[in-house]
């Protein structure tokens, strides 16, 4: 019986030409997006995927085109959140999928669109009662399919929702390549952040770009007296190890909307919009500008941006 590593090549599978293919096809799809930013944290129910959507409404209205891609493909959120629950997923006159769109125009793609009440993901496999051991090839295979037939347009700002776990975000930085930069979600306590630590080294380390963490549900927002109250432990010890974009206070509203599927025009202007418009400011201009930021001489001629976001005011 032959050993794996007298396997030569790929086996005579023709496996190495088809992810070469597959490849070129999600660059092709994704080559007219100006940013891709992941939105990631480790641990699970901190808000990522609520914050993402918030996030593009922000970018949204600063005049940017942006969509979701929600790449948590046994747990789709966006779906629900962004109101698209029964969306329908069909090809455009090219064959392409087109983009379902929320009330205020952000595209997003959901199996939440596809998959309905309980339904799971399964994916079929070879070897009965063994799906595990082909689970992560075929959910990457999916998202690059996916992300190579949908028609995005031209994008300023695709963000990608991730499933959590410190791993999988690695995995995910490694199939979406150096051309997405990170942004990390915790809430103010020891435990999340600690979990969001060991992502941020995870991703350091892989060469990914973060751009910084957001600190969710820090304080409680009471509508009736307009005050942020503690929710979480007061002082939080554990660093996580990358610059800070924000903090957002918990809304209530924010919840009852998200459970609804009321995207943020519907949701009246309030301390967690301005909250996310300040982090959406942050990250245009981290998009902007790649390397850091140089103290301007005033000796120097103002330099020229190139690279300006449309619509950006
Ligand atoms: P994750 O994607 O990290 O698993 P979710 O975005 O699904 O977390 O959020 C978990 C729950 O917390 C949801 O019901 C969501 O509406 C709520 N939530 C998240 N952030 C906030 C916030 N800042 N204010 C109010 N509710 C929030």
């Amino acid at each position: 019986m032959k050993s794996y590593f007298d396997i030569a090549g790929d086996g005579g599978s023709g496996i190495v030409a088809q992810v070469a293919r597959q490849r070129s096809r999600i660059d092709a799809a994704l080559s007219p997006i100006r940013h891709r930013v992941a939105i990631a944290s480790g641990k699970g129910g901190v808000g990522k995927s609520t914050l993402t959507l918030q996030l593009a409404c922000a970018l949204r209205a600063r005049g940017l085109d942006v969509a979701i891609m929600d790449a948590d493909l046994n747990g789709p959120s966006q779906a629900h959140l962004a109101g698209l629950r029964d969306a329908a997923i069909v090809p455009g006159p090219d064959g392409r999928i087109s983009l379902p769109r929320t009330t205020n125009g952000i595209g997003v793609f959901s199996l939440g669109s596809l998959l309905h009440g309980a339904d799971a993901l399964d994916f079929e496999s070879a070897a009965r009662g063994e799906s595990h051991t082909w689970r992560a090839t075929r959910e990457f295979t999916l998202i690059g399919e996916l992300l190579a037939s949908i028609d995005w347009g031209r994008l300023d700002v695709l963000l990608f929702d991730l499933p959590p776990g410190p791993e999988r975000t690695l995995q995910y930085a490694e199939f979406l390549g150096p051309d997405t930069a990170f942004v990390l979600v915790t809430v103010p306590s020891d435990l999340s952040r600690g979990v969001v630590a060991r992502s941020a080294t995870a991703l350091l380390r892989h060469g990914s770009r973060v751009l910084g963490c957001i600190d969710n549900m820090s304080g409680y927002y009471c509508r009736d007296c307009g005050a942020v109250k503690p929710l979480f432990a007061e002082t939080v010890d554990t660093a996580v190890g990358v610059p800070s974009l924000g903090a957002v206070p918990f809304d209530p509203e924010i919840a009852r909307c998200s459970d609804r599927g009321l995207v943020a025009p519907e949701i009246d202007g309030n301390l967690v919009t301005h909250a996310v418009d300040a982090i959406a400011g942050r990250l245009v201009e981290l998009l902007e500008h790649p390397t850091p930021l140089r103290i301007p001489n005033p000796a120097e001629p103002p330099a020229s941006r190139q690279d300006g976001l449309e619509g950006t005011p």
